[in-house]
């Protein structure tokens, strides 16, 4: 690295420590540009994307059918509030409710917005259709959860990181221990007040972890069996990232792995956001039918960019995308090839001891204490030798490439993946 060349990652650092808000704490990489499966730093040197925006950036990085549609919108209209109607949303919407099998859709922007749009609805459906008390509803959730950051979302989070300070939390929540089916019985026989059940179909954030076989579905029914609305925040597991379009569809074998329209599990209200727009725009969406979806009415709930024909245009090429290019397809099928050649080097390593993930959402998990730096210093050393990842909670790396790679570049993947891992054996 000369010195020049050097200043460049140095100046764009210093000046993000220097002017922004120290709220993340980033992987000493600065990237400049991005196409499919590659990103670039301001030196030239190109990385391997393994965490692909926490999942956004499925359809690769600048996809130019994507961008396309948003260049395209963007000289024409991108934003007059719901004010008035324009001529992309309902059209977004028709597609989009086709595309995941509901009545009608919320539109939003990120996915904080769209976990607190599914709980407001949540709410005034408990009150108005199931017939709860007023004030009295509770919601179910799960420890380790992962929604978002706003202050509703944090007060039922168990990260101190995430919660400690910004109190007072909201009231509301009743949290259970995730993959825990008797709980989650326990809970719904006991309190008549229970209006949803809010789920992530896999934790994320909290290090992957895929709960067991049945546990969507027997949740899903128990729901049913208490009248209470089962609320799947799909925002990191939808959109084909585990190998079905949406992870709630379990593991049905319809050949576009998109469960078409019968899938193992229906929430009652889905939520995404993420690659719903492919990382191109923030854009997020609560999709629900009609029974639930309805006791929304006009001023009760809103955004000023929410719907806007910039974002609808993005999101109907970012969906067009994952099913022209059969991503959720090559997501499962990537996926068994990269767990299957980790699994082989886990049996002789020492520093690795497990990977676990569906489709191409994987974690490794790293033999040291949860509070060493044995995980940072790895993913260090994976972008020194041209791969990005981040650490997720605990001593956890997560591994979630864009869903268009091919098998021929995962193989040089696992490849760096594994020689890095072995400098610390
Ligand atoms: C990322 C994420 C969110 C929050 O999305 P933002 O766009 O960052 O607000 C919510 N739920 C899950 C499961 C996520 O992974």
């Amino acid at each position: 690295m000369s010195v020049a060349q050097h200043t460049l990652s140095q100046e764009a650092m210093a000046l993000e420590n220097k002017y922004g808000a120290q709220n993340y704490h980033p992987l000493p990489v600065v990237l400049s540009r991005g196409e499919g499966v590659y990103v670039w730093d301001v030196e030239g040197k190109q990385y391997f994307d393994f965490l692909s925006a926490y999942s956004s950036v499925n359809q690769g990085h600048c996809h130019p059918k994507i961008v396309n549609a948003l260049t395209e919108q963007a000289r024409k209209l991108t934003l007059t509030s719901r004010a008035f109607y324009n001529d992309k949303l309902g059209w977004y919407e028709k597609f989009t409710t086709q595309y995941f099998g509901y009545d009608k859709l919320l539109p939003i922007n990120t996915g904080a917005e769209a976990v607190e749009t599914a709980i407001k609805l949540c709410r005034k459906w408990a009150y108005e259709v199931k017939g709860i008390d007023m004030n009295d509803a509770e919601i179910v959730v799960c420890k380790n959860n992962f929604h978002g950051r706003t202050t509703t979302i944090i007060s039922f989070s168990n990260d101190p990181v995430a919660r400690k300070n910004f109190g007072p939390y909201t009231d509301g929540f009743i949290k259970i221990e995730y993959d825990n089916l008797q709980e989650l019985e326990d809970v719904l026989s006991n309190n008549e007040n229970v209006a949803g059940f809010l789920v992530e179909p896999i934790q994320g954030e909290a290090g992957v972890y895929v709960p067991s076989e049945d546990y969507l579905k027997k949740a899903k029914a128990l729901c049913e069996k208490y009248n209470v609305l089962f609320i799947a925040d799909e925002v990191q597991t939808g959109i084909a990232r585990t190998g079905r379009l949406l992870a709630s569809c379990g593991n049905c074998d319809c050949p576009t792995k998109s469960c078409e329209g019968t899938p193992e599990v229906k929430p009652d209200i889905l939520i995404l956001g993420k690659a719903l727009s492919g990382g191109v725009y923030p854009v997020s969406a609560v999709l629900a039918n009609n029974e639930v979806m309805n006791v929304i009415r006009p001023g009760n709930h809103g955004s000023t960019f929410g719907g806007n024909p910039l974002a609808a245009a993005v999101a109907v090429a970012a969906l067009e995308v994952v099913r022209d290019e059969k991503l959720a397809e090559n997501a499962e099928r990537l996926g068994v090839i990269f767990r299957d050649a980790m699994n082989r080097y886990i049996e002789t390593s020492t520093i690795c001891k497990l990977v676990r993930g569906k489709g191409l959402l994987n974690a490794i998990v790293i033999n040291d204490s949860e509070d060493s730096d044995t995980a940072w210093e790895i993913c260090l050393r994976l972008r020194d030798n041209g791969l990005l990842a981040k650490p997720t909670h605990g001593n956890i790396i997560r591994f979630a490439p864009p869903l268009v790679m091919t098998e021929g570049q995962l193989m040089e993947c696992v490849d760096i993946i594994i020689k890095t891992l072995k400098e610390f054996d």
